[in-house]
């Protein structure tokens, strides 16, 4: 169990990520899709939605102006 973001509640929660998983392309790598699930026992929504794992270096630099 750990806490991630919630895209339906907009805030942190307890959640846990489902066993199933598949690669997937974006932006010509395979990153690794994973379904995770806001645990309603933590006062949570019990939605369902998917991250995936991707390396640090993949990520935009659109926010690098943003430092807050
Ligand atoms: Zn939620």
């Amino acid at each position: 169990m750990t806490i991630k973001y919630c895209p339906h509640c907009n805030k942190m929660g307890k959640t846990r990520v489902l066993s199933d998983y598949e690669q997937v392309p974006w932006r010509g790598i395979m990153v690794k899709r994973r379904r995770v699930i806001h645990l309603i026992d933590d006062e949570g929504c019990g939605q369902t939605w998917y991250t995936v794992e991707l390396p640090f270096e993949m990520l935009p630099d659109e926010d690098e102006n943003d430092t807050g």
